[in-house]
């Protein structure tokens, strides 16, 4: 990917302030801890990770939809950081996000080609009348909707379509940069193909540029140029999709490589089985923070001390001490 950088974090943490039982002390979550990513005009970055690891809240803190509590977010060469609401909004317009819950995030009491339309309104994009109308049309025709459907309530569609008519909401404003946030998580796996095809389309016709968060990995090898695995807050592992679906450097990414299954059972990973959840954030492990969970751990060094992002081939970076 040849384009230029659109969008960067720097050291980027997010905080939550939580309260141990209900009445024990205040305690602080480090939802996100120290990302530091560039995305780059026309690519897709996919984020990937267990339930959890801070990757949805990454997505919304790049947004600025979440305050950061530390760090630097640039988009389009502008430090957005400390931009105030007002000063933000007609940024908003190049940075839309996809939600995981299409139904949630649609007005019930509004019609469609309303809620399409309303994009075009708060962003003052002067449509009027039949103008209006054909704009709406033509946005639920691109993302595989009857202009007529236009006339029906969210409740009348099926998860993939109400997908669609988010992702037609998403493009009213003629984005940028969209965030998907497990944007196919939530649909039935016969429908998944058709919304990542259509996201693909979509991506090569008008340029967009995504940061696509996601569990599934086969999902995100399939739309990404290049990957972030991220565990409790950190990015551990990045790379360009092919190296690091060809060689996983990190023990935690290998673990989640080696469940996917591949088409030639002879090239099936060996299945490394991880044992426990992830951790809580609110009270992390010290040092490599995968530390409990990881198979080859070495006692004296990986529960001591926390190891930094290191560029181990072209492009390929990785947090482990151990990874050569
Ligand atoms: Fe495992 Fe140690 Fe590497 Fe962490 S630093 S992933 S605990 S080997």
């Amino acid at each position: 990917m040849s384009g230029e950088v659109l969008l960067e974090t720097r050291g980027l943490c997010t905080t939550f302030e939580v309260r141990r039982g209900m009445f024990g002390p205040k305690g602080v979550v480090k939802a996100v801890d120290g990302v530091s990513l560039s995305v780059r005009s026309g690519e897709t970055l996919g984020l990937v990770g267990e339930s959890g690891c801070g990757k949805s809240t990454l997505g919304r803190t790049v947004l600025r939809l979440i305050d950061p509590s530390a760090g630097a977010i640039s988009f389009e060469g502008q430090d957005i950081t400390r931009l105030s609401q007002p000063a933000l909004r007609p940024l908003r317009r190049r940075m839309q996000m996809i939600f995981q819950d299409p139904y949630a995030s649609l007005n019930p009491r509004m019609r469609v080609r309303e809620i399409v339309g309303e994009a075009l309104d708060i962003h003052h994009l002067g449509a009027r009348g039949s103008e209006r109308e054909g704009r709406v049309e033509a946005l639920l025709k691109r993302v595989g909707l009857r202009p007529d459907q236009g006339a029906r309530y969210p409740h009348e569609f099926s998860g993939g379509q109400r997908q669609r008519v988010g992702i037609a909401r998403a493009l009213a404003v003629e984005p940028r940069f969209i965030v998907a946030d497990e944007p196919i998580s939530a649909l039935d796996v016969s429908i998944q193909a058709q919304i990542v095809n259509l996201l693909k389309d979509l991506q090569e016709e008008l340029g967009l540029t995504y940061l696509f968060v996601a569990h599934d990995l086969k999902i995100v090898e399939y739309l990404s140029h290049r990957v972030a695995v991220m565990y409790l807050g950190r990015v551990v592992e990045e790379a360009p999709a092919a190296g690091l679906y060809s060689e996983p450097l990190h023990p935690y990414t290998r673990a989640l490589l080696s469940a996917v299954p591949v088409p030639d059972p002879t090239r099936q990973r060996r299945r490394l089985v991880l044992t426990g959840d992830v951790p809580s954030p609110i009270n992390p492990p010290s040092g490599c923070t995968f530390h409990p969970r990881c198979p080859i751990a070495k006692k004296g060094l990986c529960e001591v001390e926390s190891p930094a992002l290191r560029t181990l081939r072209e492009g390929h970076q990785v947090a482990c001490h151990l990874a050569e």
